[in-house]
């Protein structure tokens, strides 16, 4: 996934590993996979999902391998709780350089275990990875907060980590341009505000961000259709309704976007 062209490699002997791309075992006593490590996020979510499962850790783009977040790096929007990538691996296989097949977790080549996360291929070739997997429900309800003040921002960032919030990311536009976006698992949609993953998401994200800024990037004033009109009505009133409730120090725990 680098961007960067690896011509530093060009003279070294290369090990193909395009063929380990199978998802080996999914074990619902012990709740965890073991995956190869040419293995994608697209895969394991599509394989999951069915058995209403997923990773803790879901790193979005679905051509992500296994391998490569484990020896590189990966994150994602419930690493608040859940920590990176690689927290989340019980155990590793790996070819060392001397052609050892090796083992490794909390109790077997402790060594290894802890040093193969961020190594970048210089311990050996990863050839096996096995990764917690936890329930999930099939819809996530997301809210968007908008602050034009940095340490209100930040003060809200720190609570939605502390909080049990499933999904936090921030997103920082300029200066008092920030959105705190806040995502929790839930078993039912509300049907007029749906946005299915990769058919109009990133739309609604910046309608939604132009509404509360009066701005976004190359799409600013964009008509936006009528289901995100809808919820963008809901959202602008909800959000009065919001800051009347707060002037009035009531609490609210209300359907926000
Ligand atoms: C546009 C873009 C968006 C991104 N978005 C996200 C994001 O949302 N979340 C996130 O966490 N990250 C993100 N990243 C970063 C990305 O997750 C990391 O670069 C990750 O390491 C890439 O994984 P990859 O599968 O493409 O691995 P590669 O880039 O192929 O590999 C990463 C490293 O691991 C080594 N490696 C790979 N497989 C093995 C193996 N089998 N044995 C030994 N070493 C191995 C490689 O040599 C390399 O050093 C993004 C990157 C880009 C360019």
């Amino acid at each position: 996934m680098s961007l960067r062209v690896g011509n530093y490699k060009a003279t070294s002997t290369k090990i193909p590993v395009m063929h380990l791309n199978n998802i080996v075992n999914v074990d619902l006593e012990a709740m965890t996979v073991k995956c190869e490590p040419m293995v994608t996020m697209g895969q394991v979510t599509h394989t999951l999902n069915k058995l209403g499962l997923t990773l803790p850790v879901v790193p979005e783009l679905d051509d992500l391998t296994v391998g490569g977040l484990t020896c590189g790096v990966g994150i994602e929007t419930s690493s608040h709780r859940e920590g990176l990538f690689y927290h989340t691996c019980v155990s590793y296989e790996i070819v060392t350089a001397d052609g050892k097949h090796l083992r490794c977790s909390k109790d077997e080549n402790v060594d290894y275990f802890k040093a193969i996360p961020w190594s970048h291929g210089t311990l050996g070739i990863l050839v096996g990875v096995e990764i917690q997997i936890v329930t999930c429900k099939p819809w996530v309800k997301l809210e968007y907060e908008p602050y034009h003040d940095k340490e209100a921002a930040i003060q809200a960032c720190a609570e939605a980590f502390d909080s049990d919030i499933d999904f936090v990311e921030a997103l920082v536009y300029g200066k008092g341009e920030w959105v705190l976006m806040k995502g929790t698992m839930v078993d039912v949609p509300v049907p007029e505000m749906v946005n299915a993953i990769g058919a109009g998401g990133f739309d609604h994200c910046c309608l939604c961000i132009s509404a509360l800024f009066g701005r976004f990037g190359p799409r600013p004033r964009a008509a936006p259709p009528t289901r995100v009109r809808a919820m963008l009505a809901v959202l602008t009133s909800s959000l009065m309704c919001r800051a009347l409730c707060s002037a009035l120090a009531i609490r609210m725990r209300a359907y926000r976007c």
